[in-house]
């Protein structure tokens, strides 16, 4: 028996905006990004629905720590210590110790940390396998290739299961809700880079998947012409914040500026609850922050280049 199924973990009440994908090979589980400590009791009904137990998961793959992807690590491993917990070996210090993240976490998100994303237990090191790329996990008669894809995240993966030719590409393929036709980037601080992106897209095509599989959410099937959307969006929404930042007399105007600019664009392309849908999701004004702070590198960089040429 071979079926990979999509959970929805209904993140914040809401369906599609968070999910997890069950991969089942003759007995033997995955969960791709498990999502945040918040919807774990989600989590374990959606599983307890298909007739699968924490106490039966083998492995969870995570495609980078972000807690809407990895928070409940912790909680699941506690619950079944002799699960494996993949993770890029960028990531893995802040799944051993994730007092950090909670603390850059908690700078983004000030107010709700805790409504929006529960608890982050620790990991032991002990169940954590450390990925670089191109491993090759092996779950019962199914293998999965793991490429390293950053660009959204420095410690971002993706991985490539053989039977069904799906890709598990985390954010790296920004956020498309199942059955709509806009992608959206996702771009939050601090580790956005676009050179990188861009290889990492390569990374992905040349593997010639069949389908992506999106945290946020569900599968797209078209990944060539996904990718290339995804991409020209990608790019054009850093030019557009870089022409904000220069325009704008302070950060806060700036803010102001590409939110109702980015609004009005999805609003082109969805319905007005879909907009919402996508902007809480995604968090829209996190991306601004990621795009600014990648926007500002790029430019002290130019700088420093025709200082040294002057
Ligand atoms: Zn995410």
């Amino acid at each position: 028996m071979h079926k990979i199924t999509t959970l929805d973990d209904h993140w914040m009440g809401r369906p599609r905006s968070i999910g997890t994908a069950l991969l089942e090979s003759d007995g033997h589980y995955a969960i791709v990004d498990p999502g945040p400590g918040s919807t774990l009791h989600t989590l374990r009904k959606e599983l307890g629905a298909r007739g699968v137990s924490v106490g039966d998961l083998d492995a969870l793959l995570l495609t980078h720590i972000h807690l809407d992807h990895a928070g409940a690590s912790g909680a699941l491993v506690r619950e079944n210590p002799r699960v494996a917990v993949y993770v890029h070996k960028l990531g893995a210090p802040h799944m051993i110790d994730p007092s950090k993240l909670l603390a850059s976490a908690a700078r983004l998100w000030p107010d709700n940390l805790a409504e929006l994303f529960g608890e982050a237990l620790p990991v032991p090191e002990s169940n954590l396998r450390i990925l670089e790329g191109r491993e090759t996990i092996t779950l019962g008669p199914r293998k999965i290739e793991v490429a390293y894809t950053p660009g959204h995240a420095a410690h971002h993966v993706s991985y490539f299961e053989d039977f069904e030719g799906v890709a598990f590409v985390g954010d790296t393929t920004g956020v498309r809700i199942e059955g709509h036709p806009y992608v959206m980037p996702a771009t939050p601080p601090p580790d956005i880079d676009l050179p990188l992106w861009d290889s990492s897209f390569a990374r992905i095509l040349e593997r010639q998947p069949k389908r992506l599989f999106l945290t946020h959410f569900g599968f797209s099937e078209n990944p060539a012409a996904h990718i290339a959307q995804f991409q020209e969006r990608l790019h054009r929404w850093m030019e557009t914040t870089e022409g904000i930042l220069q325009a704008a007399k302070s950060d806060e105007q700036a803010m102001a500026c590409f939110m109702a600019t980015m609004r009005a664009e999805i609003g082109q392309h969805l319905p007005a609850e879909e907009v919402e849908q996508y902007v809480a999701t995604a968090g829209l004004n996190l991306s601004f922050l990621g795009l600014a702070r990648h926007a500002r590198k790029r430019a002290q960089a130019a700088a420093s280049v025709s200082k040294t040429t002057s």
